[in-house]
C-alpha cells in the first residue's frame, strides 16, 4: 500500500540548531515521507561544512542557505518563502524554530487559512542536540501510523545479510564483491552500497569519496563520530583526561608550552615535542576503552565501513 501522506519539516538552523543533525545515524531514520527543508544564514562556514555532509540524504534533506551577507532575517525570510511555495502540497507542516514572533504570525495565518492540525511549530533554544531530532521524528512517526502511512519504499526494499546474492545464493567475502556482481548480473533492480553511518550509495565512487572525506575529517579534527561532544584525551596513562577542542584553543599541560593548538596541532605537537614523555590514549564513545592514536585511528576509519548491500525491486 502507498501512502499519499507527506509531512514537510522546516528548520531554522541558526542558533546552534544546525546541532540536530550531528548524528547521522538519527538523522536517517527520518521517514522518507517527510521532507527537510535547513535555512541557515551561510555567513558561518563551521556551519555550513557540517550541514554540507547532509547532502548524500538526497531524499529528504535539502539544504536552503540564505545567500545575502550581513542580514540576521535572511534565513527566516527563506524558509517563509518555501513554506508558501509548498504550504498546498503537504497535509502537515513543522516549523522548528527559536522563538521568532515572525514564525507565530505565519502559523496562526495558515491554521486560519487550512486547519488547525495543518501545522505545528516545535521551538528550540537551549542547546539543540541530536536527541531532539529524534523526538521530532517519533512525532513524524506517530503521524504516519495515525494516517496509516506506510512507506512504498520500504515494502519493497530487501537488505541483503549475509554477503548473500538475493538471486542465485552465490556467497561473497567482501559486500563490494557482492555489491558489483548485483550490478552486473541482475540489472533488473538497483542496487546500494549501506555505509555503516547509515548514508546509502548508489555507486562505488560516491561510496569511496565518502569513506576518504569522513575519515580524512574526523581523522584532522580527532572526532569519533559516534560522538556529539570531543574525545577526552590521555596524555599519560594515569593523567587526568584533558577534552579535546575544536577550537584553537587546546593548551600544552607541559611547563614552558604556552601556544594554543587545534586539536590535530595540538596532537602533532605532543608527539614531536615531548614524545619520550608520552603515552596518548584516547577515549571516544566507549567510556570503557581507551584506544591508542593508531587504534583510534583504525575505529573511526572502519565507522564507514559498509554493513550491507540493498536492492530495490522496481
Ligand atoms: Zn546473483
Ligand atoms: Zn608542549
Ligand atoms: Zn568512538
Ligand atoms: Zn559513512
Amino acid at each position: 500500500m502507498s501512502c499519499s501522506y507527506r509531512q514537510l519539516l522546516l528548520f531554522d538552523c541558526d542558533a546552534g540548531r544546525s546541532s540536530l543533525f550531528n548524528n547521522l545515524e538519527i538523522v536517517n531514520q527520518i521517514p522518507l515521507n517527510c521532507q527537510c527543508y535547513l535555512f541557515w544564514n551561510n555567513n558561518d562556514p563551521q556551519i555550513t561544512l557540517n550541514l554540507n555532509r547532509l547532502s548524500q540524504i538526497e531524499q529528504r534533506i535539502h539544504l536552503c542557505p540564505s545567500t545575502l551577507r550581513n542580514s540576521k532575517n535572511s534565513a527566516d525570510a527563506k524558509l517563509i518563502y518555501f513554506l508558501g511555495k509548498f504550504v498546498n502540497d503537504f497535509p502537515f507542516i513543522l516549523i522548528v524554530h527559536g522563538n521568532d514572533q515572525i514564525y507565530s504570525e505565519v502559523i496562526s495565518t495558515v491554521k486560519s487559512e487550512f486547519n488547525s492540525q495543518k501545522i505545528e511549530e516545535k521551538q528550540i533554544n537551549e542547546s539543540p542536540h541530536s536527541q531532539m531530532l529524534q523526538q521530532i521524528i517519533e512525532q513524524c512517526q506517530q503521524r504516519n501510523r495515525k494516517w496509516n502511512c506506510v512507506d512504498s519504499t520500504q515494502i519493497q526494499r530487501l537488505v541483503i545479510n549475509k554477503n548473500k546474492c538475493f538471486q542465485c545464493t552465490k556467497e561473497f567475502k567482501q559486500y563490494l564483491s557482492l555489491y558489483d556482481h548485483i550490478k552486473s548480473k541482475h540489472k533488473s533492480v538497483s542496487c546500494s552500497i549501506i555505509c555503516k553511518c547509515n548514508l546509502k550509495f548508489a555507486n562505488r565512487q560516491d561510496y569511496s569519496r565518502h569513506k576518504k572525506t569522513e575519515a580524512k575529517r574526523t581523522r584532522k579534527a580527532i572526532q569519533c563520530s559516534r560522538m556529539n561532544s570531543f574525545p577526552n584525551l590521555f596524555i599519560k596513562s594515569d593523567s587526568l583526561p584533558l577534552l579535546l577542542s575544536a577550537d584553537k584553543n587546546n593548551k600544552c599541560p607541559f611547563n614552558g608550552c604556552q601556544r594554543l593548538y587545534k586539536s590535530d596541532g595540538f596532537i602533532a605537537h605532543l608527539q614531536s615535542k615531548h614524545k619520550n614523555d608520552i603515552h596518548i590514549q584516547i577515549q571516544c564513545c566507549d567510556s570503557a576503552i581507551k584506544r591508542t592514536l593508531q587504534e583510534f585511528y583504525e575505529h573511526i576509519q572502519s565507522q564507514h565501513n559498509i554493513v550491507d548491500v540493498e536492492i530495490i525491486v522496481t
